[in-house]
């Protein structure tokens, strides 16, 4: 049809969107089978207390081992959301994860909490609290010690909703973090209203952190806005010292990111942990300072 509209721009655009469907559609039938074939792991970052870098939880962080080779969640989380496949998923992140967190708990003796991503798509299941009390009661994971991550999108799609979802999830001692703050289109004191203790800002928020004085002045002020709310401040994407030096002047509470560990499978944790925890001459880092 784009050839009868007689402009070649427009069949070019025509043909790359109908190849991108496909594309996507080939996509969302692989990952279709990714569970049932094993294909799926939860990898593990850990989130450091940014005074002590002693470890105080995970992030758990799906990838999917496809034949084509490691695909990243930025890729097939959106292809999982639009195709719901993201509700099994889900259910077997959060199973998978609270699994390995109290197996990582008992072998370390770590009070690790453990956050779990969740999407606008999995909120909207009338049942969601009730399938992550199962959970919970299943692995034997503390209530305490889950974190749920929502982006604003996420809540925003329902605000109703979400926010019933997210108040029942705390009343029951769960926590709720917002992902990604700083990168999305709402007001500061519409977020702020959220039923949340944690927020995330956002790696982007770092990107003149070391060089202005007028963005760590920023991050100061959000952070005390914060505390005043009785929130906590996670900063993620921390890939330097300079960058974590500035994020612990400006009084962020925990710290996510490469300088301090990278993703990785629950056997490397484990290792990561049991390195950090042998014990060490006087004056060596505290525990959870290693890469
Ligand atoms: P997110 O929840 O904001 O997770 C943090 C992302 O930042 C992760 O990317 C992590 O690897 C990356 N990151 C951590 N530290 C650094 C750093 O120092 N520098 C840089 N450049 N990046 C850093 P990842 O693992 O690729 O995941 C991307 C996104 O995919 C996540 O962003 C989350 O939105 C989504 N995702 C991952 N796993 C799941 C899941 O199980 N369920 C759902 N619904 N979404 C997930
Ligand atoms: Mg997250
Ligand atoms: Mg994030
Ligand atoms: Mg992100």
């Amino acid at each position: 049809q784009a050839k009868l509209q007689g402009a070649g721009r427009l069949v070019v655009l025509d043909e790359a969107r109908t190849q991108a469907a496909a594309e996507r559609s080939a996509a969302a039938e692989k990952l279709s089978h990714a569970l049932e074939r094993n294909e799926l792991e939860v990898y593990f970052q850990p989130i450091v207390d940014a005074q002590s870098r002693q470890w105080v939880a995970v992030e758990a962080l799906l990838r999917w081992h496809s034949l084509d080779g490691l695909i990243s969640p930025a890729t097939f989380i959106p292809i999982a959301e639009q195709t719901r496949l993201i509700l099994p998923i889900g259910r077997w992140v959060l199973a998978t994860a609270a699994r390995e967190v109290v197996r990582v708990r008992a072998i370390t003796g770590l009070p690790l909490r453990v956050n779990v991503n969740v999407t606008a798509c999995q909120l909207q299941e009338t049942d969601f609290i009730e399938h992550v009390l199962t959970v919970l009661a299943e692995t034997g994971l503390e209530a305490d010690a889950l974190v749920l991550e929502l982006t604003e999108s996420a809540v925003l799609d329902d605000p109703e909703a979400a926010v019933t979802m997210l108040s029942r999830a705390r009343a029951a001692g769960m926590h709720v973090a917002l992902d990604d703050f700083g990168t999305g289109y709402s007001s500061l004191s519409h977020l702020l209203q959220l039923p949340v203790d944690i927020v995330k800002v956002d790696r982007s928020f770092l990107r003149n952190v070391t060089t202005s004085a007028r963005t760590r002045q920023l991050l100061h002020a959000l952070v005390d806005l914060a505390h005043q709310l009785d929130m906590s401040v996670t900063v993620e994407g921390v890939e330097s010292e300079d960058e974590n030096a500035a994020v612990v002047e400006a009084g962020c509470d925990t710290i996510q990111g490469f300088l301090l560990a990278r993703p990785m499978p629950v056997a490397a944790l484990l290792a990561l942990a049991a390195e950090n925890l042998a014990p060490r001459p006087v004056g060596a880092l505290p525990v959870g300072a290693l890469r």
